[in-house]
């Protein structure tokens, strides 16, 4: 289980992240949806560090790491939720110098200090999992877009993390090239793969995920299953933003 309570977060004076509280039960698939700016990205990084929270806590099974303005977080905390995240970015972010097979080596390699061997094999097993068995020698210039993104979705679970987060997984392929992307992704949530995404892909949305939060300027304005959310909205915001994507 991952639980957020009471989430602020402010960049100055601008309050981004207004009080938010959320749970994603193992297993779940959660996709973050709303309007741009409305702080998905903001609460993805959040949960993995990326941001540090003003206040409120992060809590990763065993991992609670709770905030508060001036309160400096141990590294060694940082590096502990860091561990139980892996993140994947709306561009991929392959190292280019690097085959695939060694982008997904290279945090076991550096940071889990898994041999070399040993790393390998659990790396051409992920990238065959994504359909890219094929491919392990390539370079990602080589690469389409929907194969880099499968072999980043591959390297985020080399660890074996918690929780897979995924920001905006889709949204820089075209619409055959997401639908290898989404293929992959329903396939790790129908393994049970617990997962947090944004998204403005509601076919990405609607496939996979079991809960779906509406955010609006940092706050939590609907929480639901796809179904409820996408054809049953009860706030007027929600109604208002699902007819104006569908
Ligand atoms: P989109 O759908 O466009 O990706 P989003 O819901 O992911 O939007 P965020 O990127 O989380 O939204 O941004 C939320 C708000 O926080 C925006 O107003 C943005 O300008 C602001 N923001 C994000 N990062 C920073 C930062 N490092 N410094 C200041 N403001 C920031
Ligand atoms: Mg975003």
């Amino acid at each position: 289980m991952i639980t957020l309570s009471h989430i602020i977060k402010r960049f100055g004076t601008a309050t981004i992240l207004n009080d938010i509280s959320l749970s994603f039960p193992e297993g779940s698939v959660t996709a973050l949806v709303g309007p741009s700016g409305g702080g998905k990205s903001t609460l993805l990084r959040s949960i993995n560090l990326l941001e540090q929270p003003t206040s409120g806590s992060v809590q990763i099974g065993e991992h609670t790491v709770d905030f508060a303005p001036g309160r400096k977080v141990p590294f060694s905390q940082i590096q502990k939720i860091r561990c139980e995240t892996g993140m994947v970015f709306q561009n991929f972010q392959l190292f280019p110098h690097r085959t695939a097979l060694e982008n997904v080596m290279e945090g076991l390699v550096t940071v889990q200090k898994w041999s070399r061997e040993k790393a390998r094999a659990r790396a051409v097993d992920l990238l065959e999992k994504v359909g890219m068995g094929h491919k392990i020698e390539s370079w990602p210039a080589e690469l389409s877009g929907g194969q880099q993104q499968r072999v980043a979705i591959a390297r985020a679970l080399a660890p074996s993390p918690k929780v897979l987060l995924c920001d905006e997984p889709t949204s820089a392929l075209d619409p055959e090239l997401a639908g290898e992307v989404v293929d992959v992704l329903g396939q790790l949530a129908a393994e049970g793969t617990t997962m947090v995404m944004a998204t403005h892909d509601l076919r990405l949305a609607s496939k996979i995920a079991n809960q779906v939060v509406f955010l609006e300027a940092g706050q939590v304005v609907e929480t639901g299953s796809a179904e409820q959310i996408f054809r049953d909205p009860q706030r007027e915001r929600t109604k208002r933003f699902v007819s104006s994507i569908s």
